[in-house]
């Protein structure tokens, strides 16, 4: 795999403001992700793991537009332990009152809209162990940013590794190597993919763990 070279990295443009969608995927991985992903749409459709608001998705969904792949994005849109009420990360725009719950799919439909990729995208509202139970579509890249619990972590690579084809990608995002910089669980199934034997690890971009299916 050559190096993304700085023209080709300029070369992104978006359909929209990306700082404009709520989320937590740095600009840098951002471009990664793009680039990975609108070589990948060439072999097969990408589906990620916790889309939130959308912003992972415009990225991906803008690299499956221009190959005309298809995103499918998974989330249940309840949010992750740390965006529940009272935790670090809440965001109270993004809690539905009738349920008590967390929301985020109405945030991520207008996402979807304003950036024209409704036809593009396919959200799946459910959990990445329920989408997964009847799943056997090959895939060419698989982004994985759902729950960083231990076992969510661990359903999300189980699950869906397995369906990433032959030279397809499975990409991890908040994979920190230094435990200072963060939690364990991306992290550890970044290493259970190498282990495996069955992906090779290129190198992170930022957070980014971008394995090569082998
Ligand atoms: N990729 C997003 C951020 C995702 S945040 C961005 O670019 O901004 C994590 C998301 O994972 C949340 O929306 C949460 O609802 C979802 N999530 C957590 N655990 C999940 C699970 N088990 N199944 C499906 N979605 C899950
Ligand atoms: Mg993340």
């Amino acid at each position: 795999m050559l190096p993304i070279a700085n023209n080709s990295l300029s070369s992104m443009t978006l359909p929209i403001d990306i700082n404009g969608v709520k989320g937590f995927l740095d600009e840098q991985e951002g471009a990664a992700l793009y680039h990975h992903a609108v070589a990948a749409a060439k072999m097969g459709p990408i589906l990620e793991v916790g889309s939130y608001c959308g912003k992972s998705s415009v990225y991906l969904g803008t690299a499956c537009k221009l190959q005309q792949n298809i995103l499918f994005a998974v989330d249940h849109h309840r949010g992750s332990e740390e965006h529940q009420v009272g935790e670090e990360y809440h965001d109270p725009d993004l809690f539905d009152a009738r349920f008590s719950k967390m929301d985020s799919f109405p945030q991520f439909r207008e996402t979807l809209a304003r950036a024209n990729l409704e036809d593009v995208v396919v959200p799946i509202v459910a959990s990445s162990a329920l989408a997964a139970r009847h799943w056997s579509t090959p895939l060419a890249l698989v982004f994985i940013d759902g729950g960083h619990s231990m076992e969510a972590a661990l359903t999300d690579y189980r699950s869906w590794a397995g369906h990433v084809m032959r030279g397809g990608l499975l990409v991890i995002h908040d994979v920190f190597p230094n435990p200072a910089d963060g939690g364990r669980p991306p992290h550890e199934i970044w290493k259970l993919a190498q282990q495996s034997g069955l992906f090779e690890a290129l190198p992170l971009v930022k957070s980014l763990g971008i394995l090569r299916r082998l």
